[in-house]
């Protein structure tokens, strides 16, 4: 991904707050890290001020591996709403499990569209769409 840095980023943008701030941050630095509960170990997706298992407040930001599986996606191939998105067409809205995992609702990018297939590898691409804002998009694993 060809990083952006004019601030021409037309697309809507995450609304970055205190609980997520550390999620925003480890993008911006090209890691993907998710809370881990340190009472009873569950990882914590989507971000979340409290575990959804236990209910407890403590987390640690832990650094995962970047790597996922393809489980479901589409191919989108008209422009809807934001026209922002009519350059992109066609392009992958897709399931990916982390192997940690959570699913991640994402893009797959770098690749033929058409040539997805259900299960298949992929890793991590750091987005940088802004200056402070990096997104996780996938690729097919190399
Ligand atoms: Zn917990």
């Amino acid at each position: 991904m060809v990083a952006s840095r004019t601030g021409s980023y037309k697309k809507p943008l995450p609304v970055i707050h205190p609980d997520n701030e550390p999620y925003w941050a480890a993008l911006k630095n090209h890691e993907l890290r998710l809370q881990r509960c340190t009472d009873c170990n569950t990882l914590r997706y989507p971000v979340s001020p409290v575990c959804w298992k236990c209910l407890s407040e403590a987390a640690d930001w832990e650094k995962l591996s970047g790597k996922g599986t393809l489980r479901s996606w589409i191919v989108v191939e008209a422009a809807t709403g934001n026209p922002a998105w009519s350059e992109d067409i066609p392009y992958v809205v897709a399931l990916v499990d982390l192997a940690e995992g959570p699913r991640l609702t994402t893009n797959v990018v770098e690749t033929d569209p058409y040539s997805l297939t259900y299960g298949m590898p992929l890793e991590i691409v750091f987005a940088d769409v802004t200056d402070e804002v990096t997104l996780a998009k996938f690729k097919p694993a190399s």
